[in-house]
């Protein structure tokens, strides 16, 4: 398989600080704070991908048949099975990820949030519709438009939020009726497991929920047997997933990574603007597809803005807390990626930017990178125009608005962007001017946790969106259903045979109802 083979030879090479055994059958699952195993993970091979898959999709009519009322009871369940383990789930994906508690802590009540999101508005995303027929021959017909799932929907998700970025989309893709195979990343596979134990072992739910592991491999197997495929993770492997479906002309979805700007106005609130350039940049130690990478300033600012940036930057916390919530930043993943933020800043150094404080990777076991501010960056450097994914913020001098628009407009990505201004109305006028799926005023981040509008990228930051209905209508076919309102005759006039009386008479009721204009109606 072309993919496969791709993403294990970069696994091998190291490049994507793989597990070197995820090539002997089984997948070591790292600690990223100090680089020991967790535990081995068997490699699901394309085999019993397939099987899985033919399973989960005998039972996938049962679940459908069961309404959004039926499927809303066993959702609210594995709710209330998050709540009560929350803890416990943190725990398993702090290990993994290396995350800080703060935000290992936050994915299980952001999901019970999406459940109550879909489970409630279903009805209303899904309801059938009745729409009117447009031309008068049709009057005589009833349509219908019914929302029917795809029965099967593979989900394959990254390594930076375990649990939002499979389970976001396999609760409106389970909610709308299908059932649901995730691949999760093979970094961080034991969140996933751990709540598909809970939803087979504690829960009892029916098997329409199932968790295959691999890389490339399993993955390409996985989009061989689904009748639609979400996939989350780089624009690379994307552009892989989206060849791969193309063979049985699969549907995706795919969320892909980013280079999020944010621009900073002279007449911002200047320490509001430090204050979420810190947290948008730096959150989940960078490892965010929507982190702020690229900060715009205008000049009579500029200095003020970053040496209070480096000043706030130098605050935060970094280390293994536990369960102490006594950092701000964790450590890096994968060591593919540190690898990555080390030679982005290195590019940028040697081209004359300044790093003002951080800029290196830490020593001793396990992955760390430092919070690292750059100043006097340029679209030369590969920190500007390359996603980081790390806990790196670049900043750029523009002469005013429209250079900063441009500048943030100059990247192959757009997936969301930050504006900062004294009103929010000049922020907003600006915002509407970025190539972006999302743009947050006066905020960062924060259009993720708003459910009622989409999230997904532009350009080349992806296909399709998640949240609001579009999350949850991707998982579902329209199927049109056109039936008789009267009794009917032996022959419709559009049937065989064709008579010249018939036609004629067909296009006179014909002009008479699309022609616009008395005369033009009447044929004068
Ligand atoms: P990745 O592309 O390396 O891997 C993503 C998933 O694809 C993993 O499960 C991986 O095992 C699988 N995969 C790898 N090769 C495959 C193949 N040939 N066929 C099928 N599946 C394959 O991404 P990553 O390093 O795990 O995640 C980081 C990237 O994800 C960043 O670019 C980030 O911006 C992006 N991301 C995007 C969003 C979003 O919602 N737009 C969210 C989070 C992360």
């Amino acid at each position: 398989m072309e993919s496969g083979t791709a993403s294990q030879a970069e696994a091998r090479s190291g490049f994507e600080g793989g597990p070197a055994s995820a090539y002997a059958g089984t997948i070591d699952v790292r600690r990223p704070v100090d680089g020991s195993t967790i535990r081995s993970v068997p490699i699901d091979p394309p085999e019993r991908v397939a099987e899985v898959v033919a399973r989960v999709r005998a039972v996938q009519p049962a679940w459908e048949a069961l309404g959004i009322a039926g499927r809303r009871r066993w959702l609210e369940r594995l709710r209330d099975w998050m709540l009560d383990n929350e803890a416990r789930l943190a725990d398993v994906m702090q290990e993994e990820t290396g995350k800080v508690r703060a935000e290992a802590e936050l994915e299980a009540p952001f999901l019970c949030g999406t459940i109550n999101y879909y489970t409630e508005h279903a009805s209303e995303f899904l309801a059938e519709e009745a729409p009117t027929p447009h031309i008068l021959p049709l009057k005589v017909k009833r349509l219908r438009i019914v929302y029917r799932p795809c029965p099967v929907a593979g989900v394959i998700s990254p390594w930076n939020f375990p649990l939002i970025l499979a389970f976001d989309d396999a609760i409106p893709a389970l909610v709308a009726g299908c059932a649901v195979v995730i691949k999760p990343s093979e970094f961080t596979p034991l969140a996933a497991m751990e709540v598909l134990r809970g939803w087979k072992e504690e829960i009892g739910g029916p098997d329409v929920l199932e968790v295959v592991n691999g890389v490339g491999e399993t993955g390409g197997a996985l989009i061989d047997a689904v009748d639609f495929v979400q996939f989350t993770g780089s624009d690379r492997t994307g552009r892989v997933v989206m060849k791969r479906a193309a063979e049985t002309l699969t549907p995706v979805s795919l969320e892909l990574g980013g280079k999020d700007p944010l621009l900073v106005l002279r007449d911002a609130d200047m320490d509001r603007a430090v204050n979420a350039t810190a947290t948008g940049a730096l959150a989940n130690t960078g490892q965010t597809c929507m982190a702020v990478e690229r900060v715009y300033v205008e000049e009579p600012i500029y200095d003020e803005f970053v040496h209070k940036l480096t000043e706030r930057v130098r605050t935060l916390r970094q280390g293994a807390d536990g369960s102490s919530y006594g950092a701000e930043l964790g450590a890096m993943t994968t060591s593919g990626q540190a690898e990555v933020v080390a030679e982005q800043v290195e590019d940028a150094r040697s081209k004359g930017a300044r790093i003002l404080t951080g800029g290196n990777r830490k020593d001793g076991p396990g992955d760390w990178y430092e919070a690292t501010v750059i100043a006097d960056a340029d679209h030369s450097m590969t920190v500007m125009t390359e996603e980081t994914f790390g806990p790196v913020v670049p900043v750029m001098k523009v002469k005013d608005s429209d250079e900063a628009v441009r500048m943030a407009n100059d990247t192959r990505y757009g997936l969301s962007a930050s504006v900062f201004a004294g009103s929010s109305r000049r922020a907003e006028e600006i915002a509407r001017r970025i190539e972006v799926g999302a743009a947050n005023v006066n905020d960062v981040l924060t259009s993720y946790f708003a459910m009622g509008v989409p999230m997904g990228g532009w350009k080349e930051s992806g296909i399709g969106f998640r949240h609001a209905s579009y999350g949850i209508k991707k998982f579902v076919r329209p199927e049109a259903i056109v039936s008789p309102r009267i009794k009917q005759g032996k022959v419709d006039p559009l049937w065989f045979p064709y008579t010249s009386r018939r036609r004629k008479l067909l296009n006179r009721v014909n002009r008479l109802v699309n022609a616009r204009g008395i005369r033009s109606r009447l044929g004068l």
